[in-house]
């Protein structure tokens, strides 16, 4: 797949992408259909076509990732017919060992839903969609060379070149390319992070051991029962969704591809876990009889279909940098990652090639504006990164409880429809402008966010770990299912659009006052315990959506 074109040493307005996977083959597509006169080179270490099934984690993806690949590349075909449809994140708790095997999640708390909802979302069989990327790559003219490894990098300051020195790891010939702009997309290999010394040990310590089975492993079979599937679409709906254990200190991944296999993987805190109790085959199998029996029995009877078994410690990292005024910037994990629960890496894919692409529109349309827009998109998303991360650290504890957990994950669903996939999906992400106008509501939304989630980890502590079997389905519930609804809304016009943000901002804060207010008639003694926020206190027009949830709550938490 190599081209002659990309040895030539020098050529003008020469963009060249180190690594082409995911982050760096889907920014070349986005590029080259918002610059076709560009002339783009992307430089990947293994070669094409790769293997399907058991090629990388990743599999998993929501709604600001799905409208990413589908509509802002224009994927949406190739989703349709060669990736699977996805029924939304699906989570089990708790389920008692002393329930008959078959009927034990059923009789546990499960969230999740029964159709499909409106707003697409795809599971992406990794192997599959890189070699589409690539051809898709192609097709549009990028020059795609496989099978060379990036060996070194000068970086350059004014209006000087970079120069990437490339090497073909079959003849070991050296080679030299020169460009105006260069994106590191080479995930945690990152040569710039590396050379430039960006790196930032992150505090969350979590690991994972993942492997692929070339059998399609239905959660639903661990059931027998006619209500099981009462009202689900399909006698196989449970099995398009990423379904997930839940844990003390650990959650399970079950992911269907479209190549027939299923992906499983265990992700856990170091403290609790360490990696060395499942970071070989036959521990992890262990770990899984002991933990996930139920998981286990499915897996045990398919595991001559193994494909592979990978794992990675610490996978969380952040990053000092990832767009800089010398026309360098980092993409994907490259940069920064956090946690792979609630499948967040490919919409920071989306949001850093977005921030990429009107960076390098800005130098060629707007080259005095390009420093001040560099450092402020580095700003605005290592700020959202840093507001992500409060999500998840420390807060491992708490999946596993079955009260708290299914109210953290409405919160954090409320959240994500509301604002960060609303906005991206409404095209803000690609209007720096108007983004940073909506700065006060960030700011709300941060502060809300970490204090609450102070809250759960808190309130965890003090609230009995007692399971009311419960099945929750989030578009069952008003206030999610028409935010859910909104993420694709044709607005009349700005205003419109900008009408329904302010009612989502108080959607959330009168959600807010429901839960923190909940749990300190619970637990007077939490009220002391977190920081005074004045949102608590703000006067807000009852919300009949946000209201009607109180039942939930209660049906949640033992009397
Ligand atoms: C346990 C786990 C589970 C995850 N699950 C999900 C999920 O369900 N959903 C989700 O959205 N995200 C998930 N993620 C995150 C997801 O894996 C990443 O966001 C995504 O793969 C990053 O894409 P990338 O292009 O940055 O890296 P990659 O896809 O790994 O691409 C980097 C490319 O660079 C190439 N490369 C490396 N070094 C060189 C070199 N020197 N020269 C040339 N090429 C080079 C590599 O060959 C590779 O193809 C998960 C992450 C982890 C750790």
């Amino acid at each position: 797949m190599a081209s002659a074109a990309a040895t030539e040493p020098t050529q003008t307005d020469q963009l060249v992408i180190l690594g082409g996977g995911l982050a760096g083959l889907s920014l070349a597509i986005q590029l080259k259909q918002r610059q076709p006169q560009l002339a783009i080179t992307v430089i990947e270490r293994e070669k094409h076509p790769v293997t399907e099934a058991a090629h990388k984690v990743g599999e998993s993806l929501v709604e600001l990732s799905s409208h990413y690949f589908s509509e802002v590349l224009g994927l949406k075909q190739h989703l349709e017919e060669k990736q699977l449809p996805k029924l939304g994140l699906r989570f089990f708790f708790r389920p008692d060992p002393d329930q008959p095997a078959d009927e034990r999640l059923q009789k546990t708390i499960e969230f999740g839903a029964k159709k499909f909802p409106s707003c697409a979302s795809y599971q992406l069989d990794r192997g599959i969609f890189e070699n589409h990327l690539a051809e898709v790559c192609q097709d549009l003219g990028v020059i795609f060379i496989d099978n060379k490894k990036v060996i070194d990098i000068q970086l350059n300051k004014k209006e000087q070149d970079h120069q990437v020195f490339f090497q073909d790891l079959e003849t070991l010939e050296k080679q030299q390319i020169n460009c105006r702009w260069v994106v590191d997309a080479c995930s945690r290999k990152s040569p710039i992070k590396r050379q430039q010394g960006l790196d930032i040990e992150s505090p969350h310590k979590v690991s994972s051991a993942w492997f692929r089975i070339a059998q399609k492993l239905d959660v639903n079979t661990l059931n027998h029962s006619k209500e099981w599937l009462e009202d689900h679409q399909g006698d196989n709906s449970r099995w398009f969704s990423t379904n997930h254990f839940m844990g003390e200190g650990y959650w399970l991944w079950f992911i269907p591809l479209a190549s027939g296999s299923t992906s499983i993987g265990i992700v856990a805190e170091n403290d609790r876990h360490p990696l060395a109790s499942f970071n070989t085959l036959d521990k992890a199998l262990q770990w899984l009889e002991k933990h996930e029996p139920l998981a286990a029995s499915l897996i045990n009877k398919h595991i001559d279909a193994l494909q592979d078994f990978r794992v990675l410690k610490n996978f969380s990292h952040d990053c000092e940098q990832v767009f800089n005024k010398n026309r360098w910037f980092l993409t994907g994990e490259a940069g920064a990652f956090l946690d792979p629960f609630y499948s967040p890496g490919s919409d920071f894919i989306a949001i850093s090639n977005t921030f990429i692409c009107h960076l390098i529109d800005t130098d060629i349309n707007d080259s005095l504006s390009f420093a001040t827009n560099c450092l402020m998109l580095d700003m605005f998303y290592l700020n959202l990164f840093k507001n992500t991360s409060v999500i998840y650290q420390d807060l491992y504890p708490v999946f596993n409880h079955p009260a708290i957990m299914p109210i953290k994950i409405l919160w954090d669903f409320s959240v994500y429809w509301s604002f960060t996939a609303f906005l991206y999906i409404q095209g803000q992400f690609d209007n720096t402008e108007s983004l940073f106008k909506q700065r006060r509501h960030f700011e709300d939304i941060g502060v809300m966010n970490e204090q609450i989630q102070q809250l759960f980890k808190l309130w965890a502590e003090q609230e009995p770990a007692i399971a009311n079997p419960l099945y929750i389905d989030p578009f069952n519930i008003d206030f999610l299912k028409n935010l859910n609804q909104g993420l694709k809304k044709d607005f009349a016009d700005d205003d419109a659009f900008k009408q329904q943000f302010l009612n989502n901002i108080q959607g959330l804060k009168s959600l807010y006052q429901m839960i923190c207010k909940t749990a300190y008639q619970r637990h007077p003694e939490l009220e002391q315990q977190i920081a005074p926020c004045a949102i608590l206190s703000e006067q807000i027009e009852p919300i009949a959506e946000v209201e009607s949830m109180a039942d939930l709550l209660g049906q949640l938490l033992p009397a």
